[in-house]
């Protein structure tokens, strides 16, 4: 397997996109995969696309709509069901979309194994833990040995915002050089609205106040450099 090739598992959000940009800077060559699992949004794989193209890297979509129609009663794949606002006293928020990141990543190693790679970079994070056990570092490395028994192969699934929150991951896109790119052509809004997003969703709360934070440490850091 060639050690200069990486697979990101792709969304076109903050994350994915963050940790695209670090697996440039990373590896030689890079595969970006998209999903369309029956998200309302599918305007984010374009997004995905459009983003893709600009870092240079090679894009796929794979369809497996059949996630959504698997279970019942989740907010971003049935538009019947109106969105949680708050993580439920001891279980998961309707945003959860069951068994997403395990179907992901397995058909990410299946591809990956396909085109010569091993490496896979998946933008899941443990510290702005939302209720998602399908995001944790347990699950993560239980299923990177579980893909190496399954196919013979040594994928080593890399997480590079796993330990970091919000507002460190908006330091790590700034050290990139893509915060610009980031904060304006991505998708992490629950109800679909590019860049700084709706403004009320979990996802943009999260997102604005990982932003406001950073922004206001930068501000700090230039203010005391200049003195
Ligand atoms: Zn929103």
């Amino acid at each position: 397997m060639d050690k200069d090739k990486a697979l990101v598992v792709f969304s076109g959000g903050q994350d994915s996109t963050t940790c695209l940009f670090w697996a440039k800077r990373q590896f030689k060559e890079v595969y970006a995969l998209s999903f369309v699992y029956g998200q309302k949004h599918v305007k984010e794989v374009e997004l995905a696309r459009n983003i893709a193209a600009k870092a240079e890297v090679h894009f796929d979509v794979m369809d497996v709509s059949f996630i959504g129609s698997l279970s019942s009663g989740c907010s971003l794949t049935d538009s019947s069901v109106t969105m949680d606002k708050v993580k439920p006293e001891g279980g998961v928020p309707n945003t959860f979309v069951p068994g997403r990141n395990l179907f992901f990543l397995s058909i990410a190693a299946v591809y990956a194994r396909e085109h010569g790679i091993n490496h896979i970079v998946t933008g899941v994070s443990q510290t702005d833990f939302s209720g998602y056990p399908d995001c944790r570092d347990a699950f993560i490395k239980s299923l990177n040995v579980t893909l190496n028994l399954a196919m013979e192969e040594q994928f080593v699934i890399h997480t590079p915002l796993m330990w970091i929150d919000k507002c460190e991951t908006w330091a790590l896109a700034d050290e990139l050089g893509v915060l610009e790119l980031v904060r304006n052509e991505t998708l992490t809004c629950y109800n679909g609205v590019q860049g700084d997003g709706c403004g009320h969703c979990p996802a943009c709360k999260l997102r604005r106040e990982g932003l406001e934070k950073y922004l206001q440490k930068k501000g700090l850091q230039s203010a005391e450099a200049k003195l």
